[in-house]
């Protein structure tokens, strides 16, 4: 009976010992939380990319979590507080930006923000997509009327090497003392996307349709690198119209579309009524993963399975 009481007690005990060498160990090979650079970003892509760059010298924090849209997102009050300990802020473009930058500046003056997308040449959005599919094949025309800039940078890996440079810069300049880890952290993290980019093409290698139905128009860029087209459903934030719809349905019937994309911050029922109209079905695709590289990868999987009909 003793030793049964006994024994738990030991393994407590050596669990605990265990804990407390490992805790030293990663404390004395990080940095220590206090000397750490603070930074917040606006989405969560970016806090995987400030994390592959500054590894164990930043700590970041999010403004627009999982389940939200950058679109409309109205920071809490916590969250402009916690602004007054951050050294750097990331913005990439996002629309709620433009309504609070104004505020988030003000919240800590000493705060420096830098635009990670400012080299970024932008695409402008698609405002409205009309098929003429009744007209004969010499009057089929496809007209577009251009919308605003596209905000959704970062479904691009081209893009995100050059947003990649933007925060080593600041990173640097901010703390130079790990300036050779930065760098070494960048160098690692460019050679993952050239890596990615490879797999994306192996991914679509075979696709027989470039064409792709998606509720919100998040993956323009990804389109632009990758030779695909983005047919939207939403247009610039609403529902299309009655006519609009039967348009798509339309063309997707044309196209063999059997997949509609919807992302899990939007509603679906409307790709869910075009899926049904074709047939087909809805995959729900996030352009706002965290771990970016392997959500991307997973992604370029979806399109080439997808797209091959
Ligand atoms: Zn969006």
């Amino acid at each position: 009976m003793k030793t049964f009481n006994i024994k738990p007690v030991v393994v407590l005990a050596l669990a605990a010992l265990l804990l407390a060498a490992c805790s030293a160990g990663t404390g004395s090979a990080g940095a220590a939380e206090s000397d750490k650079v603070n930074v917040t970003v606006s989405i969560l892509p970016e806090k995987y990319f400030v994390e592959r760059i500054g590894a164990d010298f930043v700590n970041v924090n999010v403004m627009v979590g999982p389940g939200d849209s950058p679109h409309t997102y109205e920071p809490k009050s916590e969250q402009m507080t916690a602004l007054s300990h951050s050294a750097l802020y990331f913005a990439i473009g996002v629309d709620f930006e433009q309504a609070w930058m104004e505020r988030i500046a003000a919240a800590n003056p000493d705060m420096q923000i830098v635009d990670v997308s400012a080299d970024i040449d932008k695409i402008t959005m698609v405002a409205h997509h009309h098929h003429e599919s009744e007209a004969g094949p010499d009057d089929e025309t496809v007209e577009e009327e251009q919308g605003g800039l596209d905000p959704h940078v970062w479904t691009s890996p081209e893009n995100v090497k050059v947003i990649a440079q933007s925060i080593y810069q600041a990173l640097a300049e901010t703390d130079p003392a790990h300036q050779a880890d930065y760098q070494a952290n960048l160098d690692n993290f460019l050679a993952d996307i050239d890596q990615l980019e490879s797999d994306i093409r192996t991914n679509l290698d075979g696709i027989s349709s470039k064409n792709f139905i998606v509720f919100h128009p998040a993956w323009g860029y990804f389109a632009r690198d990758f030779e695909l087209e983005q047919i939207p459903i939403e247009i610039e934030g609403s529902e299309p119209s009655a006519q609009e719809l039967a348009e798509l349905i339309d063309e997707a019937e044309e196209e063999g579309v059997k997949v509609i994309f919807g992302s899990p911050a939007f509603s679906t029922r409307t790709a869910e009524y075009i899926a049904q109209e074709v047939n087909g079905q809805v995959i729900l695709i996030d352009p706002l993963a965290e771990n970016w590289l392997e959500n991307l990868r997973e992604v370029s999987k979806t399109f080439g399975e997808a797209l091959n009909n």
